[in-house]
C-alpha cells in the first residue's frame, strides 16, 4: 500500500488531505502536524476570538470524525524533522521514521520578528496560543502599539478598541495595507480607524521596546502597555532546502504544486507556485488561497492532471467594516466606483488598457466583489458605465451588454 504523508495541519494540509482521498487516492495517508490543536482557521483569531469576551471557541476545518471517515491518520503535536527523499521517509522530532511514497509539504508562516532591543516584550499572532495572550492583554484602558500596518496589525488595532483599549498603529510605509490596497483605498481605510479613534505614526521604525514605551528611529516614545508586530511572515522553508527542493520566497513549485524533486509537493502560504496568470512565481497568503491550493495539490497527489488559476481574493473585518480584495489593482489603468467612495459601502473596480476588470477593492460591498471576481476570471471587456450604475444589480453586471 502506498503511503502519502502531508507535513502541516494547516488549512492547506487538512484539504490537501481530505482531498486526495476524495480523488480517489486508495493508500495510507498521514496528516502531520507540530501544533496540538488539530486544523483550525486563523481568521478569527485576530477578529471574533478576541473581540468576544464569553467565546473561546475554535473553528475547526473538518471535525475528527471526518478524519475517520476518510481514513486519514492525523498526528496532532508530531514535528516532522527532516525529509529524506532518496530513502522516501520522513523523520520525526520525537524520534521514528514515516516511509513515504510522496510528501506535501504544508508547513505555512510563521510571523517575522523584531531583533531591537526589547522586542522580548512584543507580541506576535498565528495560533490559537498567540491569540489566547493577546486576548488577556486586551484589558479595558490598556495602551495598545501595533506594528505594522497590514492585515494583522490593523484588525488588531480595531479588537484592541473594541475592547476598550487605546490604539495606534506604527509604520515603516507611508498608507496601511499598502501590499494590497491601491492609495485611495489606503486613504478609506485608514479614516475609518482614524474616525474609530485609532493613532498612527506612518514612516517610522522601531529601534527599542521598553517596558512602557516604543521607541521609534525618529525619537519619538509612544506610550505602551501591550505591544503586538504584525510585519509580515517567514515562510516555514528549512523542511523542504534540508531536502534539496528548490526554494525561493517559498517552496517553488509548478502550476501544480509540483517541485523539483518528483516525489514532494507543495501547497497553500509555504508554497511559491508558477501562476500562468501572472506569468511567474507567486506567493498568496490568503484563507482561500490556502484551501484551493490545498485541494488542487491534494487531487494532483491523487493522480489527477489539474493546474492551479484561481483569482486571488481576501477578506478582512475592521470596526465592524467588511473589507474584500478580489485580483490586483497593479496593472489597472482606471477605476471605476460603483457607488460613493466617501461612503460606508462602494467598491472600487480596477480595469486595464482593455477595459477588462483586473482587480476590486470592495468596502461592504461583498456582492459587488463577487461579480468582480467573475469578471476577473472572464478576462472580457467590461462597460464602466454599466459597473457604476447602482440600478443594476450586482449579479447582473456579469451578464450585462458589454461595451
Ligand atoms: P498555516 O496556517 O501556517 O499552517 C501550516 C501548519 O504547518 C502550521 O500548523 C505549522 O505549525 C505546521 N508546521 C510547520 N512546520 C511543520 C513541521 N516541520 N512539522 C509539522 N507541522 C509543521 N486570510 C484571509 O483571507 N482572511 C482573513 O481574514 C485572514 N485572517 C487571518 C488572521 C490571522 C491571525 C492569521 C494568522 C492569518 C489570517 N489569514 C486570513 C491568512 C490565512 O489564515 C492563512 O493564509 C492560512 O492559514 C495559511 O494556511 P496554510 O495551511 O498554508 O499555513
Ligand atoms: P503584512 O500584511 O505583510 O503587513 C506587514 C506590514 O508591516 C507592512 O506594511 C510592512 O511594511 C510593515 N512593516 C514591516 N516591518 C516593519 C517594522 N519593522 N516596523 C513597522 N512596520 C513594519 O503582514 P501581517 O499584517 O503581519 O500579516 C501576516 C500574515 O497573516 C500574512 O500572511 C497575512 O496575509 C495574514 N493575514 C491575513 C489577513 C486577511 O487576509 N484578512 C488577516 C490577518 C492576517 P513593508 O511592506 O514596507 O515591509
Amino acid at each position: 500500500m502506498k503511503t502519502h504523508i502531508v507535513i502541516g495541519a494547516g488549512q492547506a494540509g487538512a484539504h490537501a488531505a481530505v482531498s486526495m482521498r476524495r480523488a480517489g487516492f486508495d493508500g495510507r495517508i498521514v496528516l502531520l502536524g507540530d501544533e496540538l490543536v488539530h486544523s483550525y482557521e486563523r481568521p478569527p483569531l485576530s477578529k471574533s476570538f478576541i473581540t468576544e469576551l464569553e467565546s473561546e471557541r475554535i473553528a475547526n476545518f473538518f471535525p475528527l470524525s471526518h478524519y475517520l471517515n476518510e481514513k486519514v491518520q492525523v498526528l496532532a503535536g508530531v514535528a516532522a524533522e527532516a525529509i529524506d527523499p532518496a530513502a522516501g521517509a520522513v523523520s520525526l522530532a520525537f524520534g521514528g521514521k514515516i516511509p513515504f511514497d510522496k510528501v506535501i509539504l504544508a508547513t505555512g508562516s510563521r510571523p517575522r520578528t523584531l531583533s531591537v532591543p526589547g522586542s522580548d516584550r512584543v507580541l506576535t499572532l498565528r495560533t490559537f496560543a498567540d491569540a489566547v495572550q493577546i486576548k488577556k492583554a486586551f484589558t479595558s484602558g490598556r495602551k495598545v502599539v501595533c506594528i505594522g500596518a497590514g492585515v494583522i496589525g490593523l484588525e488588531l488595532a480595531s479588537a484592541a478598541i473594541s475592547r476598550g483599549c487605546q490604539a495606534t498603529v506604527l509604520e515603516v510605509g507611508d498608507r496601511v495595507m499598502a501590499r494590497s490596497l491601491d492609495k485611495a483605498a489606503s486613504r478609506t481605510i485608514e479614516a475609518m480607524h482614524r474616525d474609530a479613534g485609532v493613532e498612527f505614526a506612518f514612516g517610522h521604525s522601531v529601534v527599542a521596546v521598553e517596558p512602557h514605551a516604543v521607541v521609534t528611529d525618529v525619537g519619538l516614545r509612544i506610550p505602551a502597555d501591550v505591544v503586538v508586530a504584525g510585519i509580515g511572515v517567514d515562510r516555514n522553508v528549512a523542511l523542504a532546502q534540508s531536502a534539496g527542493v528548490s526554494v525561493g520566497k517559498g517552496v517553488l513549485t509548478d502550476a501544480s504544486g509540483r517541485t523539483n524533486i518528483d516525489c514532494v509537493l507543495a501547497a497553500g502560504e509555504v508554497a511559491e507556485f508558477y501562476s500562468e496568470r501572472e506569468g511567474a512565481h507567486v506567493v498568496l497568503e490568503t484563507s482561500r488561497h490556502a484551501q484551493m491550493h490545498g485541494t488542487l495539490v491534494g487531487q494532483v497527489a491523487a493522480g489527477q492532471e489539474l493546474a492551479y488559476d484561481d483569482v486571488p481574493w481576501f477578506w478582512s473585518d475592521q470596526h465592524g467594516a467588511n473589507i474584500q480584495v478580489a485580483g490586483s489593482h497593479r496593472a489597472a489603468g482606471s477605476t471605476v466606483y460603483r457607488g460613493d467612495p466617501l461612503s460606508k459601502s462602494f467598491c472600487a473596480f480596477y480595469l486595464n488598457s482593455q477595459s477588462a476588470v483586473v482587480g476590486a477593492f470592495g468596502l461592504n460591498a461583498g456582492r459587488d466583489v463577487s461579480a468582480a471576481l467573475r469578471l476577473i476570471r472572464s478576462g472580457a471587456a467590461a462597460d464602466p458605465e454599466i459597473l457604476a450604475d447602482i440600478t443594476i444589480t450586482s449579479g447582473k453586471l456579469v451578464s450585462a451588454p458589454r461595451a
